[in-house]
């Protein structure tokens, strides 16, 4: 639903209340109420003061007040109505003139009228902007995608709380809303203490197997495996997933790649200077103390040993900053189940996926390897390291990703290492962590409520035509490139044609039922940790069924409230959730020419994300699949080399920016930036080339 009270609101209660002085001197409300009540009062005859008795008076001032009452009950449905009507006929005239209104303030509230324009354009145009919105205490960076972020939290906040609607067992609405309560009730949940914790670590054996051993059973390491990977939804050495064959985007396929470290990149292990030698110490007194506070015992000795695995793991990563985990094309290695054994024969891979994706997979089926050197010493580790270490490892993988679902001491010690790990002084305010998780977990739950208040399908017509425009301006600009050949300009504009948008909303949003399906897990508004657990669990049972169900295309990533857009190459697809559909990136009532430049620059650059150094590298179908003739691509090569060379030479923060680790971004910013400048504002049918600016010569694709 659209909602654009602001403006409207203010300018239709002075026609009201024109209207009603209209009624008003006619001393009667078309409905007649006063006349009514006016009969019901006994008439007594005229002449001299009545005398009135007491009952009679208190009966009269009754009378009078119920009288009043009405009346102006009476007055607010004239309003209402005049209102209603008003609006219709402003519809046909005057929605036009209320948007020119809306933006001559906005863009006049944005300029700084001090600054001359020919000397400094931007403090000019930006300068009102910057006064209004200092830089917040904790953060770095602040522009409008912040400002914007902040508002939408602020509505979906406002819509969490809300009372439930379909208060029904099943409904999508009411799990979202409880297991946004069952967050922010830190009371039950330090109640609760680490006991969730504790049962999910007794599930897994135990610390030091202790579990394991009481029962006597036999340690079995693939089951362990199978728990934290297929139960817990956990890396442990490697990461499992589900996910778009990239050599054949009509099928899913299994997909293992490196992964398994607690800290965010390797070189912090490795203590290689001053910096990762810190991180390093609070690393160690935090697993210390989670080990503790999980009731496990000699601490210190768990810990370095943990530690020490998680270091050699490290040592066998890849950044992935180098350059080898850049070229998807030489990560890819499609192996059988049997190949994959081979490779790694210290798992047992026909167990563990038969046991994870309940089938019974045959020494034929395919999976993909991104890290193949990596999993062959990986299996070698394994085989080298004594198992109660392994199985501490996989427990402590598990407890520090569960961790910020439990109680403060828990999230104290999350703090105590994030401060010294991204300087973060104050710990996230509970309403925000709560906010996120139910984005993570009720993303489209929630995204429904968004949309239902705060975008509607003539928003989506709009953006959809706007981001034709822009497409049509890459068609444009790909005719007119003179370092291209035919038959790879032929090949980049069947790719334009090709390419899939989405905008706002995926259509079952607006099926209440359709939404409950994506939710089939019980959700308590006071077991906080057990929504999580019920939630991952569900996740991997959908995930799970992928394997073997045709590719939906029209699945999205992100749930339709997030502030983002992206271009996926394996489905040549573009994104643009609600979310970032708001003012002032995109305002349905702005003219198209600001939207242009708002929202605009991001279309354009998710658009030419689809002709860059990553996604360039896949066709039009989204299969990995070089579709540029040699000469034309050396040509891009160098051209995308000039700027690498460019982004090489600036400073950020004191810090060089890596021009060849950024590429990607940078190609789609320029690119997005000149798509929105040069798209014309001329109506539909009256385009033609000489209709936009002359475009200087091209430094990239776009
Ligand atoms: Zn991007």
């Amino acid at each position: 639903m659209e909602k654009t009270y602001s403006l409207t609101a203010h300018y239709d209660e002075f026609q009201e209340v024109r209207y009603v002085s209209k009624y008003s001197s006619s001393g009667t409300l078309p409905n007649g109420f006063n006349l009514q009540l006016g009969a019901t009062v006994p008439k007594k005859p005229r002449c001299g003061l009545p005398r009135w008795s007491r009952r009679e008076i208190c009966l009269l001032s009754g009378l009078v007040f119920a009288a009043g009452l009405c009346v102006i009950l009476g007055c607010i449905l004239v309003l209402k109505y005049v209102a209603l009507e008003y609006d219709a006929y402003c519809l046909k005239g005057c929605q036009e003139r209320k948007a020119l209104v809306k933006v001559s303030r906005f863009v006049a509230g944005n300029i700084d009228h001090t600054i001359d324009p020919c000397k400094d354009f931007y403090s000019f145009a930006c300068g009102g902007w910057l006064r209004r919105h200092a830089i917040p205490e904790d953060k770095l960076i602040y522009g409008i995608i912040a400002a914007i972020g902040e508002q939408n939290e602020e509505k979906l906040r406002r819509l969490l709380l809300r009372p439930i609607r379909r208060p029904y067992q099943a409904s999508a609405e009411r799990k979202v809303k409880e297991f946004f309560r069952s967050c922010l009730d830190m009371a039950e949940i330090d109640q609760q203490g680490a006991r969730p914790m504790l049962d999910v670590l007794e599930d897994c054996g135990g610390w030091d197997m202790a579990a394991a051993t009481a029962r006597q059973a036999r340690w079995d390491f693939n089951e362990l495996l199978y728990k934290t990977q297929g139960v817990y939804s956990t890396a442990v050495f490697f990461s499992l997933t589900v996910n778009l064959d990239d050599k054949n985007s009509s099928r899913y396929v299994i997909r293992i790649d490196q992964d398994g470290l607690t800290l965010s990149e390797r070189t912090l292990y490795l203590g290689q200077d001053e910096e990762s030698e810190k991180i390093l110490a609070a690393y160690r007194i935090f697993m210390e103390r989670l080990l503790s506070l999980l009731g496990a015992e000699n601490v210190e000795q768990k810990a370095s040993e943990i530690l020490q695995l998680e270091q050699r793991l490290a040592n066998i990563t890849v950044s992935e900053y180098d350059d080898l985990r850049r070229d998807i094309n030489s990560m890819y290695n499609k192996v059988t189940l049997g190949e994959l054994q081979r490779i790694t024969p210290h798992f047992k891979w026909k167990r563990l996926l038969d046991r994870i994706f309940h089938d019974n997979f045959s020494e034929d089926e395919e999976v993909v390897l991104l890290a193949t050197d990596y999993m062959q010493r990986v299996s070698e580790l394994i085989h080298t390291t004594p198992i109660r270490i392994l199985h501490n490892y996989m427990l402590w993988r598990i407890a520090v990703v569960l961790s910020e679902h439990l109680s403060t001491p828990f999230r104290d010690a999350i703090h105590e290492l994030a401060k010294e790990m991204e300087g973060a002084e104050k710990q996230m305010e509970l309403g925000k962590v709560c906010l996120s998780q139910a984005n993570k977990h009720f993303g489209m739950a929630l995204g429904a409520l968004f949309v239902e208040e705060y975008f509607s399908s003539a928003s989506k017509a709009k953006v959809q035509q706007l981001v034709e425009d822009i497409k049509h301006i890459l068609d444009r600009r790909l005719e007119e490139l003179d370092w291209m050949d035919e038959e790879t300009r032929r090949a980049a504009r069947a790719k334009l044609q090709h390419m899939m948008v989405m905008i706002g909303y995926p259509d079952f949003l607006l099926n209440p039922e359709a939404i409950d399906k994506e939710y089939e897990f019980e959700v308590h508004e006071k077991t906080y940790f057990k929504n999580i657990l019920n939630s991952i669990k569900f996740s991997i049972k959908l995930s799970v069924k992928k394997i073997r169900q045709e590719v939906d295309k029209s699945a999205w990533l992100l749930p339709p409230q997030a502030l983002n857009a992206y271009y996926l190459p394996n489905k040549n697809q573009m994104v643009f959730p609600a979310g970032i559909l708001q003012p002032t990136l995109y305002d349905p009532e702005f003219p198209q020419s600001l939207n242009y430049g708002g929202i605009g620059t991001i279309i354009g650059h998710e658009l030419t994300h689809g002709y860059d150094d990553w996604g360039g590298q896949y066709d039009r179908h989204g299969n990995l699949m070089h579709w540029w003739t040699d000469s034309s691509y050396s040509k891009f090569l160098k051209k995308a080399e000039c700027i690498v060379n460019l982004y090489d030479n600036f400073t950020v923060y004191n810090q060089r920016v890596n021009g060849k680790h950024t590429l990607g971004e940078n190609i789609a910013d320029m690119g997005g930036l000149k798509l929105a400048y040069y798209v014309s504002p001329a109506p539909r049918g009256k385009r033609s080339s000489q209709s936009h600016v002359q475009s200087p010569p091209n430094m990239v694709s776009a």
